[in-house]
Parts: C-alpha cells; sequence; structure tokens
C-alpha cells in the first residue's frame, strides 16, 4: 500500500491509499474542497478514481465533502457504524464546554455539513482489499464513538483525530502526539492507541499535524497510565484474529 498526505490547510491533511485502486481517507471541511482537487490532482488522481471514501468519524472536519463526492462522482461513502447516523443527519453530537473561546467558536461555525447516507457500514474491522488496497478499517472509538483507523500492514495508521501532531491546531511541536481537545469517549482513545501498538503500526497519520511515531506515543501517552484494562475476552479473541489477518 502506497500513502500519499494530501495538505487540506497549513497544518490539517487528509490521505490516499493507494494499491490496485485508490481509497480517500477523509474529505475535510466543505471550504476546503478547492485545496482537497487541487491535492488530489498533485497525487495524479481524479475524485473519479476513488473506489471508496472513508470519514474517519463524523465531524464536519471529516465528513464535510462526502455528500459532494458521492452526489458527483458515485463514490461509495464508509463510516462505522455508531457514527453513521450522525453522517446522515448532518449535525455532530453536542460537545462539552472544556473549549477555549476560539476553539469554541470555530466549532459553533464547523458542528453542521451536508447530510450523506454512508454506502458502507462496519462494525468491529472492514477489509479494504475488494476496494484494491490491502489494509484494514479498524474501529478506535475514542474521539467519536464510532472513530475508526485504517491499519496497513506496512506500519502505518491513518487515524484522523484520534490523536493530534502538536498543539495549538499542530501550528507548534506537529511531530509531537497530543490527545485531541474533545474526546465523546476519552477512557477509550487510550486502549485504540494500545490496539495499534499491537497491531505493529510504526508511523500515525493525524489529520491534524504530522506524521507521529508510536515510539513517542509510547513514551508520552500509553506507558504513562498505570493501568490498561485488556478488555473483556470476546474482544482479545476479535484482536487476535485481527493481528492474524493484518500481518498478513
Ligand atoms: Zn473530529
Amino acid at each position: 500500500m502506497h500513502l500519499q498526505r494530501l495538505a487540506l490547510t497549513a497544518h490539517t491533511a487528509a490521505y490516499v491509499l493507494s494499491g490496485d485502486h485508490h481509497i480517500l481517507v477523509d474529505t475535510g471541511e466543505e471550504t476546503s474542497r478547492e485545496h482537497l482537487l487541487h491535492a488530489l490532482a498533485d497525487a495524479g488522481l481524479g475524485a473519479q478514481d476513488l473506489t471508496l471514501v472513508i470519514l474517519t468519524h463524523a465531524h464536519a472536519s471529516a465528513a464535510g465533502n462526502a455528500a459532494w463526492l458521492q452526489r458527483t462522482f458515485q463514490v461509495p461513502i464508509a463510516v462505522h457504524t455508531a457514527d453513521a447516523p450522525i453522517v446522515a443527519s448532518g449535525v455532530e453530537r453536542p460537545r462539552g464546554l472544556s473549549h477555549t473561546l476560539v476553539e469554541a467558536m470555530q466549532l459553533v461555525r464547523a458542528a453542521r455539513f451536508e447530510p450523506v447516507s454512508p454506502d458502507v457500514v462496519f462494525g468491529h474491522t472492514l477489509s479494504l482489499v475488494p476496494f484494491g488496497v490491502t489494509a484494514t478499517l479498524v474501529h478506535t472509538p475514542g474521539h467519536t464513538i464510532g472513530s475508526s483507523s485504517v491499519v496497513s500492514p506496512s506500519g502505518d495508521a491513518v487515524v484522523g483525530d484520534l490523536l493530534q501532531g502538536g498543539r495549538f491546531g499542530g501550528r507548534l511541536w506537529a511531530h509531537r502526539p497530543v490527545r485531541p481537545a474533545f474526546a465523546e469517549a476519552p477512557e477509550r482513545i487510550l486502549r485504540s492507541l494500545a490496539l495499534l501498538q499491537r497491531l505493529g503500526v510504526q508511523r500515525v497519520h493525524p489529520r491534524v499535524g504530522e506524521v507521529l511515531a508510536m515510539r513517542d506515543i509510547r513514551h508520552q501517552i500509553i506507558d504513562r497510565e498505570p493501568w490498561l484494562p485488556a478488555g473483556p475476552a470476546p474482544a482479545r479473541l476479535r484482536e487476535r484474529r485481527l493481528r492474524a489477518a493484518s500481518t498478513r
């Protein structure tokens, strides 16, 4: 699998995964549509070349151009089942008040997007092989309940907002792993990061900031937590199967 970062703003990105075909991960806000198309063109692609668009979660920053891509280029849209009703409504789940004034103002602006009916809805994992890319979409909840990440056998993971690079929206220390300011299930972020680590992920590609090293994520986030529940037995069994599949 070949991975390309598509710059949408100075500090945020979407990604294209390429194998026999091409998959777009996240679409940016509606205001960054031109940047998305230019970045795709720089990568030698048009939107009509995509076999799938994955939304890592149900926020305008990920789903802002999904309805347009589906309508204009007939590209199917994939999202986790827990976030599917949110993308179909076009209204983000309400967020808590733990934000600065500037962030709060941005959130008010960004909380809505054009609703889109997803074509592909998945639960725990989704193989991307039928869409022409050797990788697996994995449920990694935390930022939202239905947050998901693409994991490839090369040790790369595209994670949306599960983690961010740097402070102040990636403006400072863009390679430093930072928990997102907002999380619907903050206690699950750590477990999702630990899952990515166990799946052999070496490099984490976030929406905000630059590529993050799993070594840094382990030292600066995972290892700082004294207790990490391993999850119930069915989850551990599922994980073992997934680990076998994703390193094949
Ligand atoms: Zn988000």
